[in-house]
């Protein structure tokens, strides 16, 4: 492919999500990518389902020529082309992340109307939640001029995932305005989702009730939403917890049931992980960070975040992202401790 980007895909982080922010800023640059050593350093390397689920998904929206992509593949050429409006069906297939597949199309979604029913898991490890796209990610770009929808109809977990999501974008009123997450305020309500399916109701109230007992100290009120779902099509539970300050910002902790652990595990676990998030002090989560990078460069005007922790996946993501667009990031901390991340945006508009 003549004058294509090329990414080395076991760079720094070396994951999913160095192929997902590539393929994703290729379509709205419109500069062809090549993808080589996808996820070279994992157990398993290569694209898994659902990585060849999101590219197929974009390259769709896009009318974009892919080459390579198939199960295991290390190498990939992805050619955009327009983007147009879309209303489709896509089903990841197991529990493949449906959180991970939307990072894909979201940058996109900025221009059209885009309209996906997504089947695959909507807990699972290593991935947002689904309820932290709603409470956490899509509150900031919304603040930004996105416009974006998410309804979990059916929970999924893992192994079999199906899990059902419908996703719905508008055209964002563009550039995008600078995201700016650098005051704390006051901590004011603790949000609290726990879902469990095809298991006893018990499970979802205990790990609700073992959260709340975690967090009883900050003396604050609880919103609750406690699902349980019986005759699914998949066995599981989770639960995430989110802490709402008074100027927007919003950290969490999340976990995942697992056969032979209790809920009231489960519940504490999450709560302990709001925790570690809440001790630092700022008002950006530690996984939000990663994920508003591409945002933050296609803003116009200084975006900057103070982020609880500064991760390999954030500073991927940054060193992807500079390849596509000409921003400069400036990053003040050092890996595993808090940092304050800023760019001057491209002022991205079609
Ligand atoms: P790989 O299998 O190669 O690791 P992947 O496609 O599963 O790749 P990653 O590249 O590891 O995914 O990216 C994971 C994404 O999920 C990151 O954006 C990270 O911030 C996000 N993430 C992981 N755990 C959570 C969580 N508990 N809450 C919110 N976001 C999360």
């Amino acid at each position: 492919m003549a004058d294509a980007i090329e990414i080395d895909g076991s760079m720094m982080e070396g994951g999913g999500q160095t192929i997902r922010t590539a393929l994703a800023l290729s379509a709205l640059a419109r500069k062809p990518v090549k993808i080589t050593k996808a996820r070279a350093s994992r157990p398993k390397p290569g694209l898994k389902p659902q990585h060849l689920a999101a590219a197929e998904t974009l390259a769709e929206i896009c009318s974009a020529g892919l080459r390579g992509a198939k199960p295991n593949s290390t190498e990939l050429e992805f050619s955009p082309n327009e983007i147009k409006p879309a209303n489709l069906n896509v089903r990841i297939g197991t529990a493949g992340s449906i959180s991970l597949l939307l990072q894909q199309v979201l940058p996109v979604s900025l221009l059209q109307e885009i309209k996906l029913r997504i089947v695959g898991g909507t807990n699972v490890a290593w991935a947002p939640p689904v309820e932290f796209l709603q409470a956490a990610l899509f509150p900031v770009l919304r603040k930004s001029g996105a416009r974006l929808d998410l309804k979990v109809r059916k929970r999924g977990f893992f192994p079999k995932g199906q899990g059902v999501v419908h996703f719905s974008s508008k055209p964002a009123k563009l550039p995008l305005k600078p995201i700016s997450l650098t005051e704390l305020g006051g901590l004011e309500s603790i949000e609290i989702v726990s879902s469990s399916a095809s298991l006893p109701k018990d499970v979802s109230r205990n790990q609700a009730v073992a959260a709340r007992h975690a967090l009883q100290h900050l003396n604050l009120d609880f919103i609750e939403k406690i699902e349980s779902s019986e005759h699914l099509a998949t066995i599981g539970s989770a639960i995430s917890v989110f802490a709402r300050f008074s100027k927007g910002a919003v950290l969490s902790g999340s976990a995942l049931g697992m056969k032979g652990k209790p809920a009231e595990q489960v519940g504490k676990e999450a709560a302990q992980a709001l925790l570690a998030e809440l001790e630092a002090k700022q008002p950006c989560d530690s996984h939000l960070a990663d994920q508003l990078i591409p945002f933050m460069a296609l803003a116009k005007g200084k975006s900057e975040i103070r982020a609880t922790k500064l991760t390999q996946h954030c500073l991927t993501n940054i060193a992807v992202t500079e390849k596509f667009l000409p921003v400069k990031f400036s990053v003040r901390g050092s890996l595993g401790e808090p940092a304050e991340i800023s760019v001057e945006g491209h002022a991205f508009s079609p």
